[in-house]
């Protein structure tokens, strides 16, 4: 009998919840008459910080099936990458899923990832899943694509396009996962960081089964900065880059200027040029300036060593 730990963050999900349970348990009964070996569901429900009564559909749950089902419920909302860490520390399978709850990861991948990992000689220690077709409005799909591009590029990382957070994990790389203990988590990121061989499958992807999706574009922009900053530092080599550019050009113009007065006299048109030269200059500056006040917000948020969340209620 091996045990399958499901992570599974919650923000207002409370249509969802139950959902969720009946389909999986669906699965692990399919999945259990197919194999010679056993599988044990370990359901770990995150609260994070939910303001309807998800919680409550929690707890009723965990009364139903007190072996089965667990819960970890945050004093407030924490985001998703906080409840990913709090449910990779306390789950305890021989096998770690974390998916969302609004069955648009489905659970019936669960099947085909346990053959692929669940296998004697396997050189895999992750499954991750990749969305074929994902039906999102042309500005969502661009700003996504380009953030793939922009990340493999300025970072050491590689990260599939259209990868979801669902992925199915063995002992070992749950446990190097947990070696990192930074307070900046962006899970796609930590995940490829750990290495490990990564075997991918592709599914369609499907509308949520209930609820809404909590996220604006606006805060997917935000996550995006943040991922970008968390595993690149090609930022601050662009910014010193600039600083050197405009320096070489600087030295060159004044060599042009100390010339042209030696030979032909200085003159007193150009003010307007020189404004907007002072004016561009400053722009760098102020830009540069950001870029390096990102990354020591990031070191300073990193050195209060402050948790990444807190548990107000855990069965
Ligand atoms: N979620 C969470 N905390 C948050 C936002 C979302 O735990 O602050 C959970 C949410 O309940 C869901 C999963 O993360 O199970 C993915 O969220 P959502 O479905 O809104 O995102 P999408 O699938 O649209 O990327
Ligand atoms: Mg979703």
């Amino acid at each position: 009998m091996k045990t399958i730990s499901l992570i599974v963050p919650c923000y207002n999900e409370e249509p969802t919840v139950n959902l969720f349970y009946d389909t999986t348990e669906k699965v692990f009964a399919q999945l259990n008459q197919t194999h010679d070996e056993q599988y044990r569901p370990d359901y770990l429900f995150i609260n994070d910080g939910s303001a309807d009564n998800t919680l409550d559909v929690m707890r009723k749950l965990h009364n139903q099936h007190p072996d089965e089902v667990h819960y970890i419920s945050f004093s407030r909302n924490f985001g998703k990458e906080s409840a990913f860490a709090a449910g990779l520390a306390n789950a305890h399978g021989d096998f770690v899923a974390v998916m969302d709850v609004d069955l648009q990861d489905p659970p019936e991948l669960l099947i085909q990832m346990v053959d692929i990992l669940d296998q004697p000689n396997t050189e895999y220690d992750v499954v991750g899943c990749v969305q074929k077709s994902r039906r999102q409005n042309p500005i969502r799909a661009f700003l996504s694509a380009s953030f793939y591009k922009v990340i493999n590029k300025m970072s050491k990382i590689q990260i599939k396009q259209n990868v979801r957070d669902y992925r199915l994990m063995t002992r070992r790389y749950v446990d190097a996962v947990l070696e990192m203990p930074e307070y900046n988590r962006f899970s796609k990121g930590l995940f490829s960081w750990v290495g490990f061989k990564t075997k991918y499958l592709e599914y369609e992807g499907v509308p949520r089964a209930a609820g809404t999706t909590s996220w604006s574009i606006f805060q997917l922009f935000d996550y995006s900065l943040e991922a970008l900053v968390d595993f690149s530092d090609v930022p601050l080599k662009l910014a010193t880059f600039i600083g050197g550019l405009i320096c070489s050009l600087s030295i060159i113009g004044l060599i042009f200027v100390i010339i042209r007065a030696i030979f032909f006299g200085g003159s007193v048109n150009g003010w307007a040029s020189i404004v907007s030269i002072i004016l561009f200059l400053s722009g760098v500056q102020l830009f540069c300036l950001g870029i390096v006040g990102k990354y020591i917000s990031k070191i300073y948020l990193e050195t209060k060593h402050r948790p990444k969340f807190i548990i107000q209620e855990s069965r």
